[in-house]
This record gives structure tokens, C-alpha cells and sequence, in this order.
């Protein structure tokens, strides 16, 4: 009899998974062995926040919006072991936040809860998690770590799956949990002059000299990592200078050309992060989906049927900002709402939620230095908007929506909830959109960003979709296309700034390919340039070449994005959390599927009493 679980790929996903084993077996009144092999070739519990990059490479999200540990909002009454958020853990430590604004040392003042911390201290607190969740295991589990890739897993004869290590080693377990986060992909083939992508920092930068003109394919999260490596990686230091950020520079940048397919740059988050209370939405609403869905008969179209429930739903946003600020509250009719939202347009002046999604107004394509001025005067426009915070800024408090909401587009999207054709257009154009919109770069790093343009380091110079060239010499040429009085450029290297997506066919993950190419695993959507992930069902279980779900494994995390939405975020505490979720109703199921065993003590007796609880 074989009660074993393995999870393959110990990131944040791989430690919420155990934390929910832990914490389920402790909870039992029915005790029974259960061996748990956690294998991941580091397995510290890390995994993309490594704890070996330096500082200025911060998380996206803020120290009071992380915690490993769930709460009653997702988990109910099944809570065992209690912990510090992200936030309790580095003020624990007396850990605190230099004048840099991103080394965390003993240093420094207090961390506050919107502030966005480095990403190793993220690896740190994971790696702390998991040793807490194996201490508090209780007798009946044994859980071993195996510091080691899986590259093969196979179904046994006799039911169990054998799951093959890189040193050789082979585990048999009952159930797998499949959490590999983001897996390198086998296309990534770096073509010279081409850096392969831009991680790891500042590594992937070596090569690349002082003054040597560097071409960034974006102007994301990635991208700003990467101007930060380029700038304060190297020595340079960002002062005040008045209300705007001055760069005194080492010498030792390379000259930064920014560039993106849509050419719109991303809103920074708020000077200070703070969302309130979760936005109760009048029109973008499960019931209102329901009923598209039932109008349709089947899955839907996110531009056409859903896009314009949430342009509504942020114009509502927008007005009722604006009526708090005002001191009073948006009343609005429960008929035709968007007829009284355009009474209060006429009455008020206009609120073009497409326009603020879409960001692209007024770009002027007449050649490098309207664009670049547009862009330069779009990124401080936004900035003013980011210092009133969400709460004195109607237009930012609009697009939100986009982030407060997103289980709402998870009940759209996910597990086959929209066409393929709309799955399609949703992931080349409107999860970019709603990227820049609201998973922007840290208020400070588009204040870097104006301060590199103003000194000359940083230009944006091509507008919309340049093109790259491979010339003789080995250098690249960047030539606009969409500039009235074209624009090129020869540069010395060219670096794609994105993390593309786990492929589920194209992946340089030994263990991926070998599940794809036995068929136990396969694309979400076969027939898509644009979606690469796995095809899972509801239960998370992947979907074979036989179209038939393999129940003895279960995949979450980046891997799913496709059939998912939005996988690609760490747990946050005092809220409804879809990673936990998805760890729990998981886990719950994975344990109820293996063999039944002798129980140890009689039933009714809780290990409760005996296991150690976690404290902070
Ligand atoms: C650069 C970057 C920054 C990010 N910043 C944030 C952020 O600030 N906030 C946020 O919420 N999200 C962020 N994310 C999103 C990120 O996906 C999640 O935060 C989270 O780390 C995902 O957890 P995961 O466990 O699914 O994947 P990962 O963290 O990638 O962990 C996967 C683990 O699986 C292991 N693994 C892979 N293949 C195998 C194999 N064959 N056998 C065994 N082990 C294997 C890997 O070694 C790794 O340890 C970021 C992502 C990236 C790429």
C-alpha cells in the first residue's frame, strides 16, 4: 500500500502544496502514514525568487500582500499552522529598508507593508516556510527532500507513478503534484549579438560593455529589471532633484533603447500601494456571464461579450471615486446603468475607459522625438496620478478593476471559457494591456526610467514594432516601422525583456518533454502560436494525448496559463487567495484518492494536541 505523494518543482506553489498536506494530516482524526518525497533540484523552497540576486531586483508585490500561511478567508476552518505574512517576517528579524529604497539589511528604517521588497528576501521567507511546514509535520508524515530535477515519470504496472531523478535515484509515489513554475523553454537559442532573455541579473549583462548601445525588447517588469542592473547594478545612484529623480551615473552604463510592440508605456504602480476594500462590481458579475453564457450557448468572446461588462464596470469605478472624493456616494439605477453613466459624462465631462486601457492616445508617429517626448510626458502624467494613490486618483482607482477583479476574469476564462479565438486575442493583446495597466513597475522605477531619458542613457526613440536585424559585423539594426521619418539604430546587443510562458511542446524541462512526448501530458491549445501551456481539467489534472485526465497527478502554477488565467502570482493573506485555493481543494482531493490505511489512533483523536504549532 503506497500513501505517497511527490511534489516535483518546491517554488512557492511546491511549498503551498506541502504547507495544505501538513496542515490537513495535522488536522486529521484519522491518522495513516503518508510519505511525502519533495524533489526540485535546489529545493529550498525559493524557486524563481532565488536568494542569490542582489537587491535591486524587487518583487511586484508588497511585504503585507505575501504570506505562505492561509487564512479562514480561503481555507475555512481547515488552518493549522499560523505564520507571519512577509511583512511579520522581516520585522521579526529586525530587518529594515536602506536609503536606497531596496537593500534590506539591519539598516535602514522600519519596513512598512506597501513596501516592495527584494526578491531575494522573498526566497528567504519561502525557504523558512518550508522548513517551519516540515518541522510541524506530524508523526505519521515523512516527508524527504530530494535535491534533485525529476526528468521522467511513469505510470507503473501496479498503479503507482515512478518518478525517475536527475542522480539517478527513482520514487514511487501514489499522487504527484506538478509544480514547476517556469521551465525554461528549448527555442531560447541565443543568436550572437542576441542575449538569451533577461535572467538571471546581472549575469545575462556581462558581456555587455560600458557604453555599448543595448536594445530592449520592452518595457515591463523584465525591462526594468534590467535598466536597474544596467544603472544602480552597476554603480550608479539615483539623488532627489526637486520633485524628480536625477541620475549621477558610474560610467560604467551601457546606452539603454527602450522599445515594445504597441510602442504604450505601462502605468507604474502608486507611490504608496494601498487598494481598501475589495470593489463590489454592478455589472461585471458572475450572474451577468452566466446569462452571456446561456445567450450563447457555449464559451465566449472576450473582446466582443465580456469587454464591455468591464469597461462599464471601471466608468462606475471612475464615478464612484470621483463621488467619494467628493464626500458623497454614486448612486446609480439598477436599470440601464450605462445610460446613467453617460448622463453623468455629459453633466461631469467624459471618463473613456477604452482610452485609459488602451493607453495609446495622442501617440505621435511623426518621427524619434515627438514619440519619444509623448512617451517621456504619458510616464510623468501617469506618475502624478500614482503619487494622489488610488484613493485620490479616479482614473487609476478605474483601471484597478483590472486587478481587483481578476477571479472575475478567471470565471470567464478558465477551463475552456472562452473560444479559442478569443483565448487567443485575450493572451496576444488584452492581458498585455491589462498588464500595463496595473502590473506595472514600482512608482520609483518610472521615475528612474524619466531620469535615465533626461540624462541621455535611456532613449525610447523607435515608437511602435521596430524590427531587429542581424548584421555581418555581429551588431544588430533597429529600424522603426511606424515612424513618419524612420529611425534606425546599429547596436552592439539585443535582449528580448520578456518570461515567456512554460511551453508544454517546446520545453528544455528534461521531465516536460518526456510527459509530452508519452502523452500523458498535452497543449491546452494545440492549434495556438500564443498558448503554450498544459491542458488541465477542473480537478487540475492534466489531459493526456487521449483526451482522457491522468487522476494520479495534478498541475498548478505557470504551467496552466491558457487553460487558466493568471497563475503566475505568489498567495496573499486576508483575502479569498486562487494559489491557495486551488493548493487546498487539490490536495483535499489527492489525499481522499489514496489507498485507505489502518488508522493510528482511534477516531475522533486530533494530533492537534501533540503536533507543535508554528509561531512567528
Ligand atoms: C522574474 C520573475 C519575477 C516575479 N515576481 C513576482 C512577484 O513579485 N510577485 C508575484 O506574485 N509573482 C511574481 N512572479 C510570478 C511567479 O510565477 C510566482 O511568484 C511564483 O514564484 C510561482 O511559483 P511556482 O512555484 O509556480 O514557480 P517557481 O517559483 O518557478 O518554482 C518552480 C520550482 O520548480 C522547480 N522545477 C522545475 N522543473 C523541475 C523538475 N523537472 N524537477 C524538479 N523541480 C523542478 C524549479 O527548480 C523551481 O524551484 C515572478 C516571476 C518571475 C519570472
Amino acid at each position: 500500500m503506497n500513501r505517497s505523494v511527490a511534489v516535483i518543482g518546491v517554488g512557492s506553489r511546491g511549498v503551498g502544496v506541502l504547507e495544505r498536506i501538513v496542515s490537513l494530516s495535522r488536522l486529521t482524526d484519522r491518522p495513516a502514514p503518508l510519505r511525502v518525497e519533495l524533489i526540485d533540484p535546489r529545493c529550498d523552497g525559493a524557486g524563481v525568487h532565488a536568494t542569490d540576486q542582489p537587491d535591486y531586483l524587487l518583487l511586484n508585490t508588497t511585504a503585507g500582500a505575501v504570506s505562505l500561511f492561509p487564512d479562514h478567508h480561503t481555507v475555512g476552518d481547515a488552518v493549522s499552522l499560523a505564520g507571519p505574512s512577509l511583512l511579520e517576517w522581516v520585522t521579526d528579524r529586525g530587518l529594515r529598508l536602506g536609503e536606497d529604497g531596496f537593500t534590506v539589511s539591519h539598516t535602514g528604517r522600519p519596513i512598512r507593508s506597501t513596501d516592495f521588497l527584494p526578491r531575494r528576501v522573498l526566497g528567504e521567507y519561502l525557504g523558512w516556510v518550508l522548513d517551519e511546514v516540515i518541522a510541524a509535520a506530524p508523526p505519521h508524515v515523512t516527508i524527504t527532500r530530494h535535491a534533485s530535477a525529476a526528468v521522467d515519470l511513469t505510470p507503473a504496472a501496479d498503479g503507482d507513478l515512478e518518478v525517475t531523478l536527475a542522480d539517478g535515484e527513482v520514487v514511487r509515489v501514489a499522487q504527484a503534484f506538478l509544480t514547476t513554475g517556469y521551465t525554461a523553454n528549448a527555442d531560447r537559442t541565443p543568436k550572437p549579438g542576441m542575449l538569451p532573455g533577461p535572467y538571471p541579473l546581472p549575469g545575462v549583462l556581462d558581456c555587455v560593455a560600458p557604453g555599448q548601445a543595448l536594445a530592449i525588447g520592452g518595457l515591463g517588469l523584465s525591462a526594468m529589471d534590467v535598466m536597474s542592473a544596467c544603472t544602480v547594478g552597476r554603480g550608479g545612484r539615483f539623488v532627489p532633484d526637486g520633485d524628480r529623480l536625477r541620475y549621477v551615473p558610474s560610467g560604467r552604463e551601457p546606452k539603454l533603447l527602450f522599445s515594445s510592440r504597441t510602442g504604450v508605456p505601462c502605468r507604474a504602480r502608486t507611490k504608496v500601494v494601498e487598494f481598501g476594500p475589495k470593489y463590489q462590481p454592478l455589472v461585471f458579475t458572475e450572474a451577468a456571464i452566466d446569462a452571456l453564457r446561456a445567450e450563447r450557448g457555449g464559451p465566449l468572446d472576450m473582446v466582443k461579450d465580456v469587454l464591455p461588462l468591464v469597461f462599464t464596470e471601471m466608468r462606475i469605478a471612475h464615478r464612484r471615486r470621483l463621488a467619494a472624493m467628493a464626500g458623497t456616494e454614486l448612486r446609480l439605477p439598477h436599470e440601464d446603468i450605462p445610460a446613467a453613466l453617460d448622463e453623468l459624462d455629459r453633466k461631469h465631462g467624459a471618463f473613456d475607459p477604452i482610452a485609459a486601457f488602451d493607453g495609446s492616445t495622442g501617440m505621435p508617429l511623426d518621427d524619434r522625438a515627438a514619440y519619444q517626448d509623448w512617451f517621456a510626458d504619458v510616464v510623468a502624467a501617469d506618475l502624478a496620478e500614482g503619487r494622489r494613490g488610488l484613493t485620490g486618483s479616479p482614473v487609476k482607482s478605474a483601471l484597478d478593476i483590472l486587478r481587483d477583479q481578476r477571479d472575475m476574469f478567471r470565471y470567464v476564462c478558465d477551463f475552456g471559457g472562452l473560444t479559442p479565438e478569443s483565448l487567443d486575442e485575450f493572451t496576444a493583446s488584452v492581458v498585455p494591456a491589462i498588464n500595463r495597466a496595473v502590473v506595472g513597475p514600482q512608482f520609483e522605477r518610472h521615475e528612474e526610467l524619466l531620469a535615465l531619458i533626461a540624462a541621455g542613457i535611456a532613449e525610447v526613440p523607435f515608437g511602435p514594432s521596430p524590427v531587429a536585424t542581424p548584421q555581418p559585423d555581429g551588431r544588430w539594426r533597429i529600424a522603426s516601422t511606424m515612424l513618419a521619418t524612420p529611425h534606425t539604430r546599429d547596436v552592439d546587443w539585443v535582449l528580448p525583456a520578456q518570461t515567456p510562458l512554460p511551453a508544454v511542446a517546446a520545453s528544455a524541462d528534461s521531465l516536460l518533454v518526456s510527459l509530452h512526448r508519452k502523452g500523458l501530458i498535452r497543449r491546452f491549445r494545440p492549434d495556438s502560436a500564443l498558448v503554450p501551456g498544459v491542458d488541465v481539467d477542473a480537478d487540475q489534472h492534466p489531459v493526456g494525448a487521449d483526451g482522457r485526465p491522468e487522476r494520479r497527478i495534478r498541475v498548478l502554477g505557470p504551467l496552466c496559463e491558457g487553460a487558466t488565467f493568471y497563475n503566475n502570482l505568489v498567495p496573499s493573506p486576508g483575502m479569498w487567495s486562487r494559489p491557495v485555493a486551488d493548493a487546498h481543494r487539490c490536495v483535499v482531493a489527492a489525499l481522499a484518492d489514496l489507498p485507505a490505511a489502518e488508522p493510528l489512533l482511534t477516531a475522533g483523536t486530533t494530533l492537534l494536541t501533540t503536533a507543535p504549532e508554528v509561531t512567528t
